[in-house]
């Protein structure tokens, strides 16, 4: 049986559409290298990454947005 992962192994920018990978034995995302002939995976190097982390990770959006009402 495989143990249950709490956090999220795969993150993807939503502003230059660059795709990482968490490593667990060297304890970082990694770039996915799935298509070396491609730039896709890597992105902008001047981005501001803005990480789409599927699940888990929803701080308190709920609050803030309805005091602006
Ligand atoms: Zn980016």
């Amino acid at each position: 049986m495989a143990p249950t992962l709490k956090s999220p192994t795969e993150r993807t920018c939503e502003r230059c559409g660059r795709i990482e990978v968490w490593d667990e034995s060297i304890a970082t995302w990694r770039l996915t290298n799935e298509d070396d002939e491609s730039d896709r995976d890597v992105g902008s190097p001047y981005c501001i990454h803005e990480w789409d982390i599927n699940g888990s990770f929803v701080p308190f959006e709920d609050e803030s947005k309805a005091a602006t009402a």
